[in-house]
């Protein structure tokens, strides 16, 4: 079983390797290859007699076209062991620390392109060659001769090899891609195979039109020209007119190499060639030496790969989900798939209407992007990849929970199950009224609410407040206890504070989003004077239209809405407005706040509060720190805080001044 799967991923990898260091026309995307790269790695490692000797792990990918003259690498031309997250980067520097005790490392950006060898004669340059198979590489120094920033000549008349790689900007990619398209040709899949596939024409005229540039950052024999450090080799290199990538950073501390690669990870857009990722170096070239290489790749240095932004998976089948206004959406179940940090396993379809308009069948590899960086989506179907076996979408015409016929409203897209007794309608009402934007019942996340509806402790929005009455069979549930359940019923209790608005929106009204239930609340002020509210009262306010206004007239029409109304104002929930919202408190609009020490609260609660009432939080004591809230054992912020005066708050002091 495990030796079928391993050979099964060789191949796998070794055609994709082939499509595409070879004919730069990849098949599958970079993070399919490196998903299954670290199968075959993890498979490997537990049976090492399995390994073939044309893994992709012991030898460097690409083959050579053989109309190129074929050049020997003096020095072997590496790859780079990939990493993924900091806690590999921490890895790696406790396996450089077994060898050198205090190493320093240089952070390079990881550029995407293909890495290129250029050698000189007596300052002439005589040779550029791909990588190759890491042994032999490819004769394209008829290519590189057109790079113009290539220098033909050194300042000195050196034997030198130097390494580095060539690229082509966004901007020539977004334009070649688009001369294509227009001609009808294939697409470039991206920069990186775009560069590739001009250095490696035979005709030079083809590389000469494509706007191709370079970065060096390699010296093979760097000791003979009295380099000591890669820091050095990057600057010498300078000094003979290499273009070596200004963004370059010496980190003496592991620590200062993360937020490098936080600071790039973030702002790798702004920059006018694509990277893919941060490669790290130890900076001294004995202590690289002493390091040493594998077979592939050299021990001494690594890339962090930047998490992919848009990733290709199997979508498996799509299930029906009933929100709360019991509006059906259709959602996919993928193959488990890393994208942007996180893993995705399923994905809203929104409706029938965009289903088909994306032509989306179950067994269908699709894109899935993450829009504005948090929810994920489908960007497109990769049809090119259909087998024939994949089965058309049919909307669900019953709803999947209670089987009532389900109903498509003239004016939406969507469709409805009207049963307002259907379970899945109760328990997403429920989840909703707890919500953090409605009425904040903070630790009623969504499985404890599903499960204690389940066992009947909860099932109407009051049930929240008479919880106490379960207390002892409560604390019997398993992962509960005395304390847990107490947190639940103070926040229940809390809760019972909340301005109208919150109220209102938790209630679920149609159409009463937060915004326009803070606009009810501002202009009734209290929940009687609303209930009492007519429709052509409603339409008068600006912003409400018809048909918010008749929607909140129909739900105060309806005997089990008041029932419930009147029951919340029996257990005393607040029931009116209580003014503008608290980010005005004086105490913390506009102010700096650092958190230290151990807070009842959780961290992320008292940053949200004190943000909501128009303050932020930083990490670090400084003169601009206005309050720091000290729980218990408090660090050196503490000490900090009174060394330069600032204002010191202990917990209770903080909670008091959130009520004010
Ligand atoms: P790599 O691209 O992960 O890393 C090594 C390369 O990084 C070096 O050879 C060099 O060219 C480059 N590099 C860029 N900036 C550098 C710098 N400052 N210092 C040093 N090197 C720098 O390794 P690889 O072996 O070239 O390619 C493997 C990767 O290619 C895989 O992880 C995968 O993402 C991708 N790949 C994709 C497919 C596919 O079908 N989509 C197939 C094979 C490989």
């Amino acid at each position: 079983m495990v030796e079928k799967r391993i050979n099964e991923l060789v191949e796998i990898l070794n055609k994709a390797s082939y499509e595409y260091h070879t004919l730069d026309a990849p098949t599958i995307t970079d993070q399919e290859y490196d998903d299954y790269y670290a199968e075959l790695v993890k498979l490997e490692a537990a049976h090492p007699e399995f390994v073939r000797d044309d893994s992709p792990t012991v030898r460097v990918g690409g083959t050579i076209i053989e109309s190129f003259n074929k050049i020997v690498h003096e020095v072997p031309m590496m790859s780079l062991d990939d990493i993924f997250n900091d806690e590999e980067i921490l890895d790696f520097d406790e396996k450089v620390r077994k060898v050198v005790e205090h190493p320093t490392y240089v952070c390079e950006l990881k550029i995407d392109g293909l890495s290129v060898s250029l050698l000189y004669k007596n300052g002439k340059f005589v040779r550029g060659a791909t990588r190759g198979d890491g042994t032999t590489g490819e004769d394209i120094t008829h290519n590189v001769k057109t790079i113009k920033s290539v220098p033909l000549s050194l300042p000195k008349p050196l034997d030198i090899e130097v390494r580095g790689e060539i690229y082509m900007p966004k901007k020539s990619f977004t334009m070649l891609n688009e001369q294509r398209r227009l001609k009808g040709e294939k697409e470039f899949a991206n920069p990186r195979n775009a560069a590739a596939g001009s250095v490696r024409q035979l005709d030079s005229k083809v590389a000469a039109e494509r706007n191709l540039d370079t970065f060096l950052y390699h010296i093979p024999n760097a000791s003979d020209y009295g380099v000591k450090t890669q820091k050095e080799a990057l600057e010498f290199m300078k000094s003979l007119n290499f273009i070596v990538n200004p963004n370059i950073k010496y980190c003496e501390k592991i620590e200062e190499v993360i937020a490098y690669i936080k600071y790039w990870q973030e702002h790798r857009d702004e920059l006018p060639y694509e990277i893919d990722g941060v490669v790290i170096k130890v900076n001294d070239l004995d202590e690289q030496h002493k390091l040493g290489f594998t077979a592939r790749v050299p021990k001494w240095g690594i890339a962090y790969k930047f998490p992919a932004v848009e990733v290709l998976t199997k979508l498996i089948g799509i299930e029906f989900c009933v929100g709360r206004t019991g509006k059906i959406t259709p959602r996919a179940d993928l193959a488990p798939v890393h994208l942007a940090g996180s893993i995705i396993s399923s994905v809203t379809l929104h409706n029938e209407d965009y289903i088909k308009e994306k032509d989306i069948k179950i067994g269908d590899v699709v894109a899935i992007h993450k829009a504005g960086d948090v929810i994920p989506e489908v960007v497109c179907v990769k049809k090119e990849r259909r087998t024939g076996d994949e089965i058309p979408f049919v909307m669900a015409t019953t709803c999947p929970i209670c089987g009532s016929k389900l109903v498509r409203k003239e004016t939406e897209a969507a469709y409805f199950c009207l049963n307002p007794k259907c379970d899945a309608r109760k328990i997403e009402g429920l989840i909703h009224y707890a919500s953090r934007d409605a009425m904040y019942l903070e630790g009623f996340g969504e499985s404890i609410v599903e499960d204690f509806y389940n066992k009947g402790f909860l099932h109407t929005f009051a049930d929240y407040y008479t919880l106490d009455e379960h207390k002892e069979e409560l604390k019997e549930l398993e992962g509960f206890g005395e304390r847990s359940i107490q947190k639940l019923l103070d926040a229940a209790e809390a809760s019972k504070e909340n301005s109208l608005e919150r109220l209102l929106f938790g209630l679920g009204i149609r159409h009463v989003g937060k915004k326009t239930a803070r606009i009810l609340a501002e202009a009734y002020n209290d929940m009687d004077h609303l209930i009492a509210a007519t429709y052509d009262e409603l339409c008068i306010i600006p912003d409400i239209g018809d048909i918010i206004a008749k929607s909140v007239v129909d739900y105060f029409k309806d005997d089990v809405n008041i029932t419930l109304i009147t029951r919340l104002k029996e257990l005393e929930l607040n029931m009116t407005y209580k003014g503008k919202p608290k980010e005005l408190s004086e105490l913390f609009n506009e102010k700096t706040f650092v958190l230290t020490g151990t807070l009842n609260m959780p961290r992320e609660t008292a940053k949200e509060r004190i943000e909501y009432r128009g303050g932020k939080v930083t990490s670090s004591v400084t003169k601009q720190t206005d309050v720091v809230v000290v729980g218990t054992s408090p660090g050196s912020k503490y000490k900090k805080a009174q060394e330069l005066g600032i204002e010191i708050w202990d917990e209770e002091q903080f909670v008091n001044n959130l009520n004010l």
